[in-house]
């Protein structure tokens, strides 16, 4: 019996997917994972507006789950209090000043 060709990828098979944004900013695992997407749905769900704007006087809904101290500073991924909405703007201008942050100690 003649065994079937192995398979290979061909020249007009699509290139693998590419990475989404949130994915390749995101860097963490976790941020994959079913349990995340309930989490950050849990946050949608618990406050709607983005936190930021809401200090400010503004009511804008969010988009964003966001970590108020980032993973990679020690927070804690899965940590509930940890987390808050924002929307995009809010969490851009966020994670552009965390980029100048450090880990504190050592
Ligand atoms: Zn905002």
């Amino acid at each position: 019996m003649p065994s079937l060709p192995k398979a290979q990828r061909r020249p007009w098979q699509p290139e693998p997917v590419k990475r989404t944004y949130q994915q390749h900013a995101a860097r963490s695992p976790e941020y994959g994972t079913a349990r995340w997407q309930q989490a950050r749905a849990t946050q949608l769900a618990k406050c709607p507006c983005c936190e930021e704007c809401t200090k400010r006087g503004r009511t804008t809904p969010a988009t964003v789950a966001d970590h108020i101290t980032p993973v990679r500073l020690g927070g804690d991924f899965w940590e509930p209090n940890n987390h808050q909405s924002l929307c995009r703007p809010c969490h851009q201008a966020k994670s552009a000043s965390e980029r100048t942050q450090q880990p504190q100690g050592g």
